[in-house]
């Protein structure tokens, strides 16, 4: 009997057409919607999944979510899943593709969109793997899912499939993937086992003081100096709380307070985004923030206790040492010394959503889409952080020939997932506990708040 095919010499020899996938990519790229209004995006998806009649395709599953699936006899459940939302930015790149789409935002307000995260490259790679695995169907066994989720820059796209039955619809997958383009040498594959992406908690908080007449400040409980010195007191949670070398990041992302010159208002609005890898640390600060915002409350004298409004929390994507160690051979065998570490990023995602609620294991890994001479030429300069548009970058843009790329690094892992063993829905129930992350509960609370403000 011979050894199975390796998912690189699979996808190696594949004859799938996929000369679609550029002009797909650039309709995608000039025709950007906001999270949530992804309407004609879902439907080109839709029309373009005609090209799949072995897939059964399920749309409209929380707001503008598909899912499609692929089953191929005995053997494993993957799930692959690419987001499709663009971002409130005007593009400023100036190719013939370039997005001058503009959209009415939630406030009404027309805004220019931009696919300034690379979501659409995401749906474009996935709809290309599909092709391969159809193509390939005889090289292996198992079911693919693929699915396409709208309103990942607000958080709240995946578990909006997750509570419309998205389970409903699709088989339990065994094991989650998921890729993102960012910043970094065109072609370059990064994996890495463990936290990669952080956890996201966003809090507004009203800080309650006494309205007065400018002129008498003594009548007043002064709430622009109570959010002055708040904001600064919160810097000490990163400096003098969180140990050296541990990652924390507490931002003070707004200050509103105040509308005339001549009145103390009665209150002062801050909003924070705050990112960790580590949970603990999170709780840890969150209860930093609570006490530093209350004492320095009452160190002013508010009578009111300050209200705090968690519109926002994500877990961190906590990557899989046994999904790595099932993918990163394959990725190696496909991209050579293009296989590289990944470094952990603080940005956020919601995908690990979805395969937390199987109870399964996942994998997000990264492609680089820097043009290379770009990127070298910065590296050179030492302009890394000023030359290279990063991720919701107005002049963000993927170089061309990263599209093959990540088709192929997703079928490449969707193989290597199916060659592989996973342990069953009783095994995994009776294994260890999984790592600490923030409780559904939390997370549904704040979702369940967030998707009723969009
Ligand atoms: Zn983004
Ligand atoms: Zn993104």
């Amino acid at each position: 009997m011979t050894a199975p095919r390796t998912p690189a010499a699979i996808v190696a020899d594949t004859t799938a057409d996929l000369s679609w996938q550029e002009d797909l990519y650039k309709y995608l790229h000039a025709h950007p919607e906001l999270s949530g209004a992804e309407e004609q995006t879902a439907e080109r998806i839709e029309q373009e999944l005609q090209r799949f009649p072995e897939w059964e395709v399920t749309p409209k599953i929380g707001g503008h979510g598909i899912a499609a699936v692929l089953r191929n006899g005995e053997g494993p459940t993957v799930l692959f899943r690419a987001d499709f939302d663009g971002l409130p930015v005007a593009e400023s790149t100036d190719v013939d593709y370039a997005s001058k789409h503009s959209q009415l935002n939630a406030q009404g307000e027309r805004v220019p969109t931009m696919h300034a995260c690379g979501h659409d490259h995401h749906t474009t790679s996935l709809l290309g793997a599909m092709a391969i695995l159809t193509d390939t169907r005889e090289h292996w066994s198992g079911t693919v899912v693929a699915i396409f989720q709208p309103a990942e820059e607000a958080s709240i796209g995946a578990h909006r499939m997750v509570t419309d039955g998205l389970g409903k619809v699709i088989p339990r997958p065994d094991v989650c993937l998921a890729q993102h383009v960012v910043a970094g040498p065109a072609g370059r594959v990064f994996t890495a086992p463990g936290p990669v992406m952080t956890s996201s908690t966003t809090i507004e908080i009203t800080l309650y003081g006494r309205g007065a007449h400018a002129s008498m400040p003594d009548r007043s409980v002064d709430p622009v100096v109570l959010a002055a010195s708040t904001v600064m007191r919160l810097q000490t949670i990163v400096s003098r709380e969180v140990p050296p070398g541990k990652f924390a990041v507490v931002t003070v992302a707004s200050v509103e307070a105040g509308k005339a010159n001549n009145v103390i208002p009665d209150s002062a609005k801050i909003a924070l985004s705050c990112r960790f890898y580590d949970e603990e640390l999170r709780k840890k600060c969150v209860d930093a923030i609570k006490r530093i915002v209350r004492a320095e409350a009452v160190a002013a004298g508010a009578e009111r206790e300050p209200d705090f409004k968690f519109v926002g929390l994500l877990g961190a994507t906590d990557n899989s040492p046994q999904v790595f160690g099932a993918l990163r051979p394959a990725f190696d065998e496909a991209f050579g010394e293009d296989s590289t570490d990944m470094e952990p990023w603080s940005a956020s995602e919601d995908f690990p959503v979805l395969p937390k609620a199987f109870g399964v294991p996942y994998l997000l890994w990264t492609v680089g889409i820097t043009p290379r001479k770009q990127w070298e030429r910065a590296v050179r300069a030492g302009r890394l952080d000023i030359d290279i548009p990063t991720n919701h970058n107005p002049g963000f843009l993927p170089d061309l020939s990263t599209l093959p790329v990540a088709t192929k690094a997703a079928a490449v892992g969707v193989l290597a997932c199916l060659q592989s063993q996973w342990p069953s829905e009783e095994e995994r129930a009776g294994g260890a506990a999984a790592p600490s992350t923030p409780t559904d509960r939390e997370i549904d609370e704040v979702a369940v708040e967030t998707s009723g403000a969009e």
